[in-house]
């Protein structure tokens, strides 16, 4: 029997119990502040920092959204960030990627107050990450590890595949499933556009984690029996939907389930972690500033 990673029943947990942690910091005085930057006016974009700004007022953080004329001089946003930068209502931030072509979007992140950096992509943080004292674990890859954790998912000495090195999900998730720590201890490969033998690396493990933005990517021929498979993809294609599209991700869901122990559907599987996971980091940044302790889920 294949179990269905709910994302959205861990995500809603994580959401409510973070819900306590912000009315202990609201009645010190201390309400979490997260804010937004878009440059620009990238649809995808505009609706990924809608449901940030919705899931803020949800649980009771402070939402703040600056928006940015995609045509502006770099200047004019270093300006929006050096005024969150000194914003003490502000506890955490990020600047939406992707930014127009004219920006430069490691000079974006260098900019950024590594302490009010909730993404965990300024290069403090991620060499934090990567020595094993991690200040923000980025979003997508902690979720991964929260839903390990809800579904008791040991990685401690399983072979972990992830098909994707980015900067925000597929080396952030190698490094921490690599640490020597708990929900962790992994023996990881990391498999990019230039591997050679997909299969045979995806077949050999125990867990697979895909994040390439290949729809259907893996399918069950890729796996071994009992696998537990990871889908973080979420690509839109058309569809007679009444939409017009429907969400799929970077596995063939069908097959996949009949071989996999255990699966994330997508949409509802790490879609949902990933932004439980943007309140988490925002919950302890107001936490560590303000100096006011909390319990985090
Ligand atoms: P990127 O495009 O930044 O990286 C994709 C990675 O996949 C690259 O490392 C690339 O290799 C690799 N890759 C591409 N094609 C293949 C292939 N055929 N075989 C093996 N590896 C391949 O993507 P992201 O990491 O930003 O996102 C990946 C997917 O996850 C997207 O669908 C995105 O929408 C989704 N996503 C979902 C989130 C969620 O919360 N569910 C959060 C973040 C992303 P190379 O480095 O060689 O180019």
């Amino acid at each position: 029997m294949t179990t269905i990673i709910d994302g959205d029943g861990v995500a809603s947990e994580i959401r409510d119990a973070l819900g306590e942690s912000i009315e202990t910091l609201a009645e010190a005085g201390a309400r979490p502040g997260l804010a937004t930057v878009l440059m620009g006016d990238d649809p995808a974009s505009q609706t990924y920092v809608n449901m940030k700004q919705r899931d803020c007022e949800e649980v009771g953080i402070e939402g703040v959204h600056v928006d940015v004329d995609g045509d502006a001089p770099a200047e004019e946003l270093y300006e929006a960030i050096e005024e969150l930068n000194a914003d003490p209502a502000i506890h955490g931030y990020l600047v939406q990627d992707p930014v127009p072509e004219h920006i430069d979007y490691r000079e974006v992140l260098r900019r950024i107050d590594p302490a009010k950096d909730v993404d965990g992509f300024h290069p403090e943080n991620v060499g934090r990450l990567v020595a094993g004292d991690a200040r923000f674990k980025p979003c997508t890859p902690h979720g991964i590890q929260k839903l390990f954790e809800a579904y008791d998912v040991e990685t401690e000495g399983a072979d972990v595949t992830i098909v994707g090195r980015s900067d925000i999900v597929g080396k952030p998730m190698a490094n921490l499933l690599m640490q020597k720590a708990e929900g962790a201890n992994a023996t990881v490969t990391v498999c990019h556009s230039r591997t050679t033998d997909l299969a045979e690396k995806t077949r050999s493990a125990d867990v697979v984690i895909v994040a390439c933005g290949v729809t259907e990517l893996v399918d069950a021929s890729m796996l071994s029996e009992g696998a537990v498979v990871i889908d973080v993809g979420i690509s839109r294609v058309e569809a007679d939907n009444g939409k017009g599209y429907e969400l799929v991700g970077d596995v063939e869901f069908e097959s996949a389930r009949e071989k996999a122990s255990a699966i994330t559907p997508v949409p509802g599987g790490v879609g949902p972690m990933t932004r439980a996971m943007l309140l988490y980091n925002t919950v302890k940044a107001a936490s560590i500033t303000e100096d006011v302790p909390v319990e985090l889920p």
